[in-house]
């Protein structure tokens, strides 16, 4: 009996893991930078966090410091500790473009 019980645990274990492990682990496809630069100008092609998929300028996940930005606006998924607007879990429609080289 135990020894059934011990099979669900690991089974369980081993089908959330990855799943978890797998998302934060594709930085910086193909050798383009992860993270603009600090004189981004914010909404400009190089204001681009290329690990999350979000302006750098709005990235929660490098900078906690904006965190209680958004919340104030109310712009904040409490579920997934992400802003709402960012949240692709609450909204999966929701498309997040890279402003294209030049512009601003
Ligand atoms: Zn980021
Ligand atoms: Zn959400």
């Amino acid at each position: 009996m135990r020894r059934s019980i011990l099979l669900v645990v690991t089974l369980c274990l081993s089908l959330t893991v990855p799943a978890f492990a797998a998302e934060p682990a594709k930085a910086g496809k193909g050798g383009e930078e992860a993270h603009a630069s600090k004189d981004a100008k914010p909404g400009s092609y190089e204001d681009w966090c290329g690990e999350h998929g979000v302006p750098d300028s709005q990235c929660t996940r490098c900078d906690k410091a904006l965190i209680p930005v958004f919340k104030a606006t109310g712009d904040w998924c409490q579920k997934h500790g992400l802003p709402l607007s960012q949240c692709l879990k609450c909204d999966p429609k929701l498309k997040i473009v890279r402003p294209p080289k030049g512009s601003n």
